[in-house]
């Protein structure tokens, strides 16, 4: 028996929850299916701290960021639980860069001021600063456990079905408005079919999407960042983000960028960023490599006196990279793609669910910059040494 729905979200993740909560509060019929339990560990958001980096200069990442944290609000607001912790962020390594992430911020009344590095030493003394530093006081933290089930307790409050444990194993489009799958549940098999899909299926959306679906390449990498035990615990942290030119001098053994935060109860968090070996998610080892491990403790040794480099725990978790770090929103016939968050699409989730149940229900197009037939390039690769193209995230 074929079971027939309006829209269907396939994977719970961040950016999946987003969308169910963004269409059930508009009181449209949703159904959202993951395949694991809630609260699992092997895609890109679990664990309780991502940064809210607020350093990009881009306009429409810029534009995204202003509504994201009005819409971060509004969920504190709905679900009863405040979603953002205020420690601010600050940006150092690029002053040029800096420059215009403040010009970008300032232009849309986002808060950012330039600190010197003996300012910035000052306030922050668990960070080593060499040159001037960009603060950013309305960024902070956010926190994947506490948000994923704020955004699905509202969406069910909101008439949406969220069922856990449920993987989607086949998918055809058989029409404009038509989409059948398969699905494997714990009681067997089972065929659906609804009007509207929207995929947010992380590291398994390559392995998911029909072939009628043509995106950009996806790379799928295990990242590795450790919780450094702090020196002093009265030290304060804002998040942090270091922008260095892997083995320029000083940086030799550096692997790209350094992002980081404070986790309560855990330590100090600390990252390279998209330099995880190249993984499948249903064959990942979570094990860390060990060069890029030791390397990120040389880092710490020198440039977060604030930590312990020697007693740290490991992380595990995946990106979905897109060759130009740019995200995939769009709608191919009845089917929706959010995918390619390639390490920093977690401040922007409120928003990409909003910008997702636009396109599932036909009520708006996504921004230009993530269609899905763009030629996506490396912009590493246009002009070598350059940094990413934004934040690190
Ligand atoms: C180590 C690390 C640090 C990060 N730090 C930051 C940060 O500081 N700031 C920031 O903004 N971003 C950060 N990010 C990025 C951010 O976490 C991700 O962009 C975001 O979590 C991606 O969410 P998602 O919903 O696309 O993916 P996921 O959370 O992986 O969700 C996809 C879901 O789909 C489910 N699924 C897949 N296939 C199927 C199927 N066939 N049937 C049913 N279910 C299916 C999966 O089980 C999974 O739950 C970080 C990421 C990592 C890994």
């Amino acid at each position: 028996m074929v079971t027939r729905l309006d829209i269907v979200v396939i994977g719970g993740g961040a950016m999946g929850s987003a969308t169910a909560w963004q269409l059930a509060t508009r009181g449209r019929e949703v159904t959202l299916l993951e395949q694991f339990a809630p609260g699992h560990t092997n895609g890109a958001s679990h664990g309780t701290t991502r940064n809210l980096n607020l350093g990009y200069a881009d306009p429409t990442y810029v534009g995204m960021l202003a509504e994201s944290l009005m819409l971060w609000e509004t969920l504190g607001a709905q679900s009863g639980s405040e979603q953002i912790t205020r420690t601010g962020t600050v940006n150092h390594g690029d002053p040029v860069s800096q420059a215009d992430t403040l010009a970008a911020l300032t232009a849309v009344g986002i808060r950012a001021e330039e600190l010197s590095a003996a300012e910035a030493t000052e306030r922050w003394n668990g960070i080593r600063f060499a040159t001037p530093a960009l603060h950013m006081p309305d960024g902070g933290q956010l926190n994947p456990d506490l948000a994923l089930p704020s955004f699905q307790r509202v969406a069910t409050e909101h008439g949406a079905t969220i069922r856990h444990g449920v993987r989607v194993v086949e998918m055809t489009v058989l029409g404009e408005n038509q989409v059948h799958m398969v699905l494997e549940t714990p009681s067997g098999t089972e065929i659906l079919e609804a009007r509207s899909v929207v995929v947010t299926a992380g590291a398994w959306t390559s392995y998911l999407i029909p072939d009628s679906v043509r995106l950009p390449q996806l790379r799928v990498t295990q990242e590795q960042p450790l919780h450094f035990a702090p020196r002093d615990a009265q030290t304060g942290w804002p998040g942090f983000n270091h922008n260095i030119v892997p083995g320029s001098p000083g940086f030799e053994n550096a692997y790209s960028p350094v992002y980081g935060m404070l986790t309560p109860g855990e330590g100090i968090k600390a990252g390279w960023h998209g330099t995880g070996a190249q993984t499948h998610p249903d064959q990942r080892s979570f094990a860390s490599e060990p060069k890029q491990l030791h390397a990120l403790r040389d880092y710490a040794r020198v440039w977060l006196p604030g930590v312990n480099a020697d007693i740290f725990t490991e992380i595990s978790c995946t990106y979905t990279n897109t060759p130009d770090e740019d995200f995939i929103l769009d709608r191919i016939g009845p089917i929706t793609m959010g995918a390619g968050f390639s390490g920093h699409g977690f401040k922007f989730t409120p928003t990409i669910g909003r910008i997702l149940a636009d396109l599932a229900t036909g009520s708006g197009p996504a921004p230009a910059k993530f269609s899905a037939g763009r030629r996506a390039i490396d912009p590493t690769a246009l002009s070598a040494g350059s940094r990413s193209a934004h934040g690190p995230f």
